[in-house]
């Protein structure tokens, strides 16, 4: 990173960006917050680590009347960008985009319940996290902690940004989706089971919503009273209705970044919606979100050979 802090900091005192929009470390808890820096020292507090659990996309918006901006981004946070720029939301004329290398996100859920402990401390090690805290130290292995959709990740490589700082392995994986083909084997009866477990646990705080770069209506059907989509209280054919639109708006759109996932204080596992129409997206259309720019949202365009069979 002290490279790019580098060239980042001329940039800024060239004034051929505003600032540079990255996550600052932040090791408890284990959530970096996004900062958008406006000076060196800030430009020095930058981070690319496990616990960038939220996507940095959903902060672009926010900054206002930039001339030009550079944003540190991973694979799943380009493609967000690419989709953005595709919907018209952002300007890829007024961002400098540098991809960043990536091993992929802590899963805070997880992580919080392998310790079962107050933790104080994590250090980030090649393979594995040290937990320090009122249990004592316990070191974890990565692939026990990492979030499920980065173990699945549809592309970590950056192609599209304006600097490179990995290379590129456009061949990828074999990709699995394992939390899918495991709901995928369950009969309906346990699927509807699985998922009532889940969404009883949801307390509609809709950060889920909050956190997700693709969900930036000004008013969300689910705040509407004229109509009423979702009644305000507990119920749970509501709480599941709001899933199920939401994950209807996301198709095509969303990157499965998982951060919305991270971010529920619940953690219930959002990632089983978001992780299953991403693979059928890729495996009925051969389509992956964000690839470019130039390419168009997955329902503004159509083959002549896309499957059709879901057409009565
Ligand atoms: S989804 Fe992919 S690019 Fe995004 S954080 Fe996970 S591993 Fe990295
Ligand atoms: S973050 Fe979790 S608890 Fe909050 S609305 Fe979303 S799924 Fe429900
Ligand atoms: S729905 Fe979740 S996984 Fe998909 S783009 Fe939004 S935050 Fe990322």
């Amino acid at each position: 990173m002290d490279d790019i802090k580098g060239k980042l900091k001329s940039m800024l005192r060239n004034g051929e960006i505003d600032g540079v929009l990255g996550f600052v470390e932040q090791k408890y808890p284990l959530k970096n917050y996004p900062l958008f820096a406006q000076t060196e020292d800030d430009i020095n507090k930058l981070s690319n680590s496990l616990f960038n659990i939220l996507n940095i996309g959903t902060y672009i918006r926010r900054i206002k009347d930039f001339k030009k901006i550079a944003v540190l981004v991973r694979g799943c946070e380009e493609r967000t960008i690419n989709l953005l720029c595709a919907e018209h939301q952002i300007d890829r004329d007024k961002l400098f985009l540098i991809g960043l290398p990536c091993k992929g996100a802590l899963d805070v859920y997880t992580v919080e319940k392998e310790y079962n402990g107050k933790i104080d401390e994590i250090e980030e090690k090649d393979m594995s996290i040290v937990i320090k805290g009122n249990k004592g130290e316990k070191e974890i292995l990565l692939n026990k902690v990492i979030s499920s959709v980065c173990t699945s990740c549809v592309r970590k490589e950056t192609p599209t940004v304006d600097l490179q700082t990995q290379s590129l392995n456009e061949n990828g994986e074999d990709l699995i989706f394992p939390s899918v083909k495991e709901i995928e084997e369950k009969n309906y009866k346990d699927r509807w089971k699985f998922f009532k477990n889940q969404f009883e646990k949801c307390t509609r705080c809709y950060a889920c919503r909050e956190v997700c770069p693709m969900c930036y209506c000004e008013s969300c059907f689910v705040d509407s009273n004229d109509p009423v989509w979702v009644e305000p209280g507990y119920s749970i054919e509501d709480i599941i209705s709001f899933h199920l639109i939401k994950i209807f708006h996301m198709a095509g759109r969303c990157v499965n970044c998982g951060a919305c996932e991270r971010a529920c204080p619940e953690g219930i596992r959002l990632s089983y919606l978001t992780s299953k129409i991403t693979k059928d997206l890729i495996a009925d259309y051969d389509y992956i979100s964000g690839k470019t720019v130039q390419e168009k949202p997955m329902f503004g365009e159509y083959k002549l050979n896309d499957k059709g069979d879901f057409i009565l």
